[in-house]
């Protein structure tokens, strides 16, 4: 593959022989993406005879994911463990970061990777990497997935791809896609085709993806498009979950996740935000449309980035908004100003 350059692989196979402990750090709030990365990557390690490898996040991956874990592999959350997770971070010799493209999205660990000395490499699909930080990165925003590159990389590096290996990466490349609807390229269906060749049970995959959620999911989703969507002249939409609706239906962590795809079901749809209430600020996805950058949206009102039909960021409470009742308002302006 002509994104993966040779001398990368090089330093990466130079500086793996060389290291004694290895990080691998993925992005905050771990999707299915960051978390088939590392597992994959941290597999790969083990069974090249690396002994002291581990996971690194900001925060414990949501209940709907937890299967990705794999029980070979060490992980730390520093929202369970803080000491432990930066200690890792801090006496590694070699890093890895994952499924991001700067030290910042893995929220609270940034300090830590910014005091490491540690030889550092880029595993990454996002627009604008910080590269300048590492001394190689694998970058490219025109593939599936971090999971994607990753098993470009490691077949550039002759290693084996193991069933377990190949299962973690089809995950990740599987949920990054949205099951194959988003950023979908010919080398992902060739990943794809090589791994289920190779063994790599794919049923089994979408039930523990798509079809092993709680009811009240089901009925959240009903709710929500039923009373919670609003629809802005200019193809925008927009949903809000309050505190108060998160209650009501128990909500817990990755039980939102596709919503915000939903709205651009609707053909006049070409812009669909959904913001999360959370700790003093709301949490925004945003999706959109060829055409339309989700991107730019996220960087220009809402502090973040992403992809450019994929993206996130924060809508804070006091310094973007007075009170969580003003997020509507708030939107619908950014939304009028950006849409016009
Ligand atoms: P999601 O809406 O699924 O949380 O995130 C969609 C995409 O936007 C992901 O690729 C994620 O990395 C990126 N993203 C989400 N939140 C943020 C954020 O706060 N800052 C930046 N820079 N990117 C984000
Ligand atoms: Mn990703």
């Amino acid at each position: 593959m002509d994104i993966i350059q040779q001398e990368s692989i090089h330093t990466l196979k130079a500086l793996t022989q060389s290291a004694a402990k290895v990080a691998v750090v993925g992005h905050t709030h771990p999707d299915g993406d960051a978390l088939g990365a590392t597992t994959g990557l941290a597999l790969a390690l083990l069974s090249r005879g690396k002994k002291d490898v581990c996971c690194v996040f900001s925060d414990t991956p949501a209940d709907n994911l937890q299967f990705i874990l794999s029980p070979e592999v060490t992980y730390l959350f520093q929202d369970r463990n803080a000491e432990k997770a930066e200690a890792c971070i801090r006496e590694a010799d070699l890093v890895f970061l994952l499924d991001c493209n700067a030290f910042d999205r893995t929220e609270g660990l940034k300090d830590a990777l910014e005091a490491s000395s540690a030889r550092k490499i880029l595993i990454d699909h996002h627009l604008n990497p910080d590269r300048s930080r590492f001394d190689a990165a694998f970058s490219t925003p025109e593939i599936s997935s971090a999971s994607e590159l990753l098993y470009w990389v490691l077949k550039a590096l002759e290693w084996d791809v193991t069933l377990p290996v190949g299962t973690a990466l089809l995950t990740g490349m599987t949920t990054d896609t949205n099951n194959f609807a988003n950023s979908v390229y010919p080398s992902t269906f060739r990943m794809a085709s090589e791994l289920i060749a190779a063994g790599v049970d794919r049923d089994a995959l979408l039930q523990k993806i798509y079809s092993s959620y709680r009811e009240n999911r089901v009925r959240l989703m009903g709710y929500m498009q039923y009373e919670g969507l609003r629809l802005l002249p200019g193809g925008g939409a927009y949903m809000i979950l309050t505190r108060d609706i998160q209650r009501r239906f128990d909500l817990r962590e990755g039980e939102s996740e596709g919503l915000v795809n939903v709205p651009l079901t609707i053909g006049a749809v070409r812009l669909s935000l959904l913001l999360k209430e959370d700790e003093g600020h709301f949490r925004v996805s945003i999706r959109s449309r060829k055409g339309t950058s989700a991107q730019a949206l996220a960087q220009r009102y809402f502090h973040g980035g992403g992809h450019e039909n994929a993206s996130g960021g924060k809508l804070f409470i006091g310094p973007d908004i007075a009170s969580p009742q003003e997020a509507a308002t708030f939107v619908e302006n950014a939304l009028k100003d950006f849409l016009k």
